[in-house]
C-alpha cells in the first residue's frame, strides 16, 4: 500500500465532521477518508494532534503579500513570494490580483501567472484582473488615470491566459452586453464591481455572463427605496456569487448577516481577503500609485481615509465569519473552499476533501489558527 495517512484529526468531509478517521493521501491527491481502525499498520502516518483537517482555502482576491504588491512586480518570482506569504494562513490556491493598470502591465501580469503555473508554483491557479474597465465614479483607491473603456485590444489581452482561470471585475454599465458576452465566450469569469450599475442594468448583466460581484457593498450602488442598485440585484439574483471581505472594517457585519438571509444561506457567498503587501509582512505600510498607505486600526488606508484593500488573511476571514456573522466553522470553511472553487469552475479538482481531488488541506487548532498547510499532500507551511 502506497501513500500517507493523517491521523488523530477531526476531518471536515463532504458530509460533515468525522472523528476517529484518517485522511489518506497518495500521489498528491486524496485517496480516501477511512476509519483509523482499518488502517494498514505499515502505512506512513502523520499524527495531527487533534487538529481539525479542513479543505485548503481558495482566495480570489490577493493584491499582494509578504511586502510585495503584484501591480509593482508582475513577474513570476513576485507571484511565488506572494503565494508563499499566504500559505501560513491556510491559503492553498489563489488568484494574484491586479488593480486597474495599463494594458502592458496587465499583459505582464498574465504572462507571470502563466509562467508560475508552468513552473508549478504551489497555489497559483489563475489571475484576477480588477479593473481597469470600471466606473470612475466608484473607483475607490484605483487610479483614475488607469481606468479605460473595454475594447477589442482589452478583450484580447485579458482573455490571453494560457492555463488557469481568469476572473475580471468590471462595471457592467461601462462595458456593454456584446463585450461581456465576448469575454464570457472566451472563458473569462466575470464579476461586477467598482460600479454604479442600477438594478436593471446589473440584472441584465447577471443574465448575460456576469456571474459574481466583487467585494459586495464596497464601491457599488447600494440599496435605496426605489432603486435597489447593484447590491440589491446581487442579492435578488439567486445564482450570483457574492465575494465578501469579513474584516469587520470594510462592511458592517450586520449587512453581511442581512445579505446571507436575503439569499437564503451561505451557498453563494465567498470569503476573499483583498490582501495588500502588509499580509504576511512586518511592514504595515506600502506605496500604491506613488502614495503611502498604512494599516490603521486593522485596515489599509490612504491619508484621506480611503480604504486600500485589506490587512486580512484567509484564516482571519474564516474566524471573522464565525465570530462576526454567527456562522459555524464548517459554514465559514465552505465559503473559503468549495464556494470559490465552484465560482471558478475548479470544483472538479479542488475545494473539498473528496476522493480524487488535490490533497490541499489545512490543520486548524482549537483557536482556529493555522498549524500547517498542505498543497498536493506536501507541507508548504508548518508552525
Ligand atoms: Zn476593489
Amino acid at each position: 500500500m502506497t501513500g500517507h495517512a493523517f491521523i488523530n484529526g477531526h476531518i471536515l468531509g463532504a458530509n460533515g465532521w468525522l472523528a476517529d478517521h484518517a485522511l489518506l493521501v497518495d500521489g498528491g491527491r486524496i485517496r480516501g477518508i477511512a476509519p483509523q481502525s482499518t488502517l494498514d499498520a505499515h502505512l506512513p502516518a502523520t499524527d495531527v494532534g487533534g487538529c481539525r483537517i479542513v479543505p485548503g482555502f481558495i482566495d480570489l482576491q490577493v493584491n499582494g503579500g509578504g511586502g510585495i504588491l503584484f501591480n509593482d512586480a508582475p513577474d513570476v518570482d513576485a507571484v511565488a513570494a506572494i503565494a508563499a506569504a499566504h500559505h501560513r494562513y491556510g491559503t492553498t490556491a489563489l488568484l494574484p490580483t491586479l488593480i486597474s493598470d495599463d494594458l502592458p502591465t496587465i499583459e505582464a501580469g498574465i504572462r507571470a501567472v502563466d509562467a508560475a503555473i508552468a513552473r508549478g508554483v504551489p497555489g497559483i491557479v489563475g489571475i484576477h484582473i480588477e479593473g481597469p474597465f470600471v466606473n470612475p465614479a466608484r473607483r475607490g483607491i484605483h487610479d483614475a488615470a488607469k481606468i479605460r473603456a473595454l475594447d477589442m485590444d482589452g478583450i484580447d489581452i485579458v482573455a490571453s491566459l494560457q492555463s488557469g482561470v481568469t476572473l475580471v471585475t468590471l462595471a457592467p454599465e461601462e462595458c456593454g452586453l456584446d463585450q461581456i458576452a465576448a469575454l464570457s465566450a472566451r472563458g473569462v469569469i466575470l464579476a461586477a464591481g467598482h460600479s454604479e450599475a442600477d438594478f436593471a442594468t446589473a440584472t441584465i448583466a447577471f443574465d448575460h455572463g456576469v456571474t459574481g460581484v466583487t467585494h459586495l457593498f464596497n464601491a457599488m450602488r447600494q440599496i435605496a427605496p426605489r432603486e435597489p442598485g447593484l447590491v440589491g440585484a446581487a442579492l435578488a439574483h439567486a445564482n450570483t456569487w457574492c465575494c465578501i471581505i469579513v474584516d469587520g472594517k470594510h462592511v458592517h457585519p450586520a449587512n453581511f448577516r442581512i445579505a446571507i438571509a436575503a439569499k437564503g444561506g451561505i451557498d453563494h457567498f465567498i470569503l476573499v481577503t483583498d490582501a495588500m503587501p502588509t499580509v504576511g509582512s512586518d511592514d504595515k505600510s506600502f506605496y500604491l500609485g506613488g502614495k503611502q498607505m498604512r494599516v490603521i486600526d486593522g485596515v489599509c488606508q490612504a491619508d484621506d481615509g480611503t480604504l486600500a484593500g485589506s490587512d486580512l488573511d484567509m484564516a482571519g476571514a474564516v474566524r471573522g465569519a464565525v465570530d462576526m456573522l454567527g456562522l459555524t466553522l464548517d459554514q465559514a470553511v465552505q465559503m473559503a473552499s468549495i464556494n470559490p472553487a465552484r465560482f471558478m469552475r475548479l470544483d472538479g479538482t479542488r475545494g473539498s476533501l473528496r476522493v480524487g481531488k488535490a490533497a490541499d488541506f489545512v490543520l486548524l487548532d482549537d483557536a482556529c489558527q493555522v498549524a500547517a498547510t498542505y498543497i498536493a499532500g506536501k507541507p508548504v507551511y508548518r508552525r
